[in-house]
């Protein structure tokens, strides 16, 4: 197992954001974390991440524990998280986001093979290697948003709805390159709002309802369930 979260509380000055919720990755695999606003789907991608603390309970990546490692040591062990939003670099180049996403590398040739490797993966980028990553459109940012958190060279990539705010076309270009991410061998763990395609693209579900986990199951499972069907996909 890639990851494994056992028993996971966590709390804002008092109020309960998540309780009790257990949840494992397995390597090469990619697990879709479904909910509406507020229930707790970003909260769980931070403490992950060693953003955010838990009150209580345990979490495995690989054979580390690593609910009380700082945010740098869990990206050196190999979770990369590509946040909500987007959140590029403005002012800085295409280029200079991508090294960023390297900072705590140190394996020079081995950062020059994934930029080239990157670049194949995504040519728009290769493209607007020079451009200011503020000035491009907001699947471009999208796409750089991606390919930084890549360049920490992960296991495992925590997405935050990366389809939010993006056209048709571009919500299916980012699910195919999720799909190739996981052709590489990394886990991804998707938080999305788009349920329908959150679905189609993983392998397996959780469906997170006012911090706990209400559902879990094969994708395909889940998007035959009752609930579902009705509360997240529309049908
Ligand atoms: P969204 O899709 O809107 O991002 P979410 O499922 O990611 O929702 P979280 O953002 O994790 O949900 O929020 C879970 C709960 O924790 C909510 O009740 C929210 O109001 C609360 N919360 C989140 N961040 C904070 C914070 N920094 N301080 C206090 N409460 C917070």
């Amino acid at each position: 197992m890639l990851l494994r979260i056992e028993s996971l509380s966590v709390h804002y000055d008092g109020a309960e954001a998540l309780s009790d919720v257990s949840l494992t990755i397995p390597k090469g695999s990619i697990i879709a974390l479904l909910g509406a606003n507020g229930a707790g789907k970003t909260t769980l991608l931070r403490t992950i991440s060693g953003l955010k603390s838990p009150t209580m309970g345990k979490i495995w990546f690989q054979d580390h524990r690593i609910e009380n490692n700082p945010p740098e040591e869990i990206v050196k062990l190999g979770i990369a998280h590509c946040p909500e939003g987007r959140r590029v670099y403005p002012f800085m180049t295409v280029l200079e986001n991508l090294q960023m996403g390297a900072y705590l590398r140190r394996d020079q040739s081995e950062i020059k093979r994934d930029l080239k490797m990157i670049y194949e993966r995504f040519p728009v980028l290769k493209e607007r290697t020079r451009q200011k990553a503020g000035t491009l459109s907001g699947g471009e940012q999208q796409m750089v948003a991606i390919a930084r958190a890549l360049m920490s060279n992960p296991r495992l990539l925590l997405m935050d709805e990366p389809s939010l705010g993006l056209s048709p076309i571009m919500v299916m270009e980012v699910a195919r390159i999720i799909g190739e991410i996981q052709n590489t061998g990394l886990s991804v763990l998707l938080v999305e709002q788009n349920a329908r395609m959150a679905l189609e693209t993983s392998n397996y579900a959780y469906v997170l309802e006012k911090g706990k986990v209400r559902l879990e199951g094969h994708s395909k499972e889940v998007a035959n369930d009752d609930h579902v069907k009705k509360a997240y996909l529309g049908i």
